[in-house]
């Protein structure tokens, strides 16, 4: 991945609150990068980063707004990272309450670990991640080689 870097941000709900707060306390940080968000967490980042960036005199950065994550932005996030376009991801899924794309959810968290793509569940991690010095660096993460995987034996 290169220096700048595509930032995927999603919050359920209940956790959105908490982003916000997050994305508004590092708005700084997000600045030299691109961001990609489902339909309703990026309606709310774009809002907050573009105040806060305004205070500043600075040009807010990009922000892709992909489809509500119960109409499928999951899935197309997933996409994304399968296809390489997406660099780290920050997801404040919500441990208390059932959604009804629960396995979308899975399926992009599992996406996410197949792709080695650095993975926040809570602030405490994705505080950890924000203030790692390879955030603003070049970092290529390992993937296993999984070529031979579509030629693998299967008794028909
Ligand atoms: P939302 O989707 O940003 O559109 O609320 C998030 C999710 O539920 O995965």
């Amino acid at each position: 991945m290169k220096k700048k870097k595509m930032i995927a941000l999603v919050a359920h709900d209940n956790r959105k609150k908490d982003m916000m707060e997050w994305v508004s306390w590092n708005w700084n940080e997000f600045v030299p990068h691109s961001i990609v968000c489902t339909g309703t967490t990026g309606k709310h980042v774009q809002d907050v980063l573009t105040d806060r960036c305004h205070e500043h005199d600075i040009a807010p950065p990009e922000v892709i707004r992909l489809k509500s994550g119960p109409l499928g932005g999951d899935q197309q996030l997933g996409s994304m990272i399968a296809e390489g376009k997406v660099d780290m991801l920050i997801f404040f899924w919500d441990p208390m309450q059932p959604q009804p794309h629960d396995v979308d959810v899975k399926a992009l968290l599992r996406i996410a670990v197949l792709y080695n793509i650095p993975t926040a569940s809570n602030r405490s991690t994705a505080d950890f991640m924000i203030s790692s010095k390879l955030f603003h660096q070049e970092y290529k993460p390992t993937v296993k080689d999984y070529s031979t995987y579509i030629k693998r034996e299967v008794d028909l």
